[in-house]
């Protein structure tokens, strides 16, 4: 296995959700366990010795790798999640997607100041939906935050968009 067949795994819907969006669909890397196994090790080799207390899934494909990778980093998993699926005291933040406008929402009691959080979501884009959850995450006056993609969209520049104090990683770049 390597990058270049992970990458393969990977498929591309044109025009969906909306037209000129090209759709990076992860299902189909996630559904091969070879791709699977691999993609979250590299990610966990990655950050195996950022002393991670705290991992960050980003609703929804950001809950797939990113609560194998609390498992296996022997972190704790927090949602971040869409308005209105929370059910207790939450934060918000509303924020520009490359596709609409959305909210995220966190619990009040997820994060405390001494946590090394991993933010991670299947994709980054433009960076409004990563630049949204690192304000919700740096509410807690947290020690350290650093964001992961499985995939970048080199592209749309969403790196330039996100804090510079925030490590990114991803490990598919298109
Ligand atoms: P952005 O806020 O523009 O960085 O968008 C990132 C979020 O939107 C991630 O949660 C992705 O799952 C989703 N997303 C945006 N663009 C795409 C795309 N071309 N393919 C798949 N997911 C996307």
């Amino acid at each position: 296995m390597d990058l270049d067949q992970v990458k393969k795994s990977i498929r591309n819907i044109p025009d969906y959700p909306k037209p000129g969006i090209h759709f990076k669909d992860v299902s189909t890397a996630y559904q091969n366990s070879d791709v699977f196994n691999f993609v979250v090790t590299e990610i966990y080799d990655k950050y195996k010795n950022a002393g991670i207390t705290k991992v960050v899934g980003i609703e929804s494909r950001g809950f797939i790798l990113g609560g194998v990778l609390a498992n296996k980093l022997h972190a704790g998993f927090i949602p971040i999640r869409k308005p209105g699926k929370l059910p207790a005291k939450i934060f918000s933040k509303s924020y520009q997607l490359e596709y609409g406008f959305d909210t995220l929402e966190i619990h009040q009691d997820a994060l405390e100041s001494n946590d090394v959080v991993l933010i991670h979501d299947d994709l980054l884009a433009t960076g409004g939906t990563v630049s949204a959850a690192i304000e919700l995450v740096n509410l807690f006056g947290v020690s350290q935050i650093y964001a992961n993609f499985f995939i970048e969209l080199d592209f749309l520049h969403g790196l330039g968009k996100i804090d510079s104090s925030v490590p990114v990683w991803s490990l598919i770049h298109f």
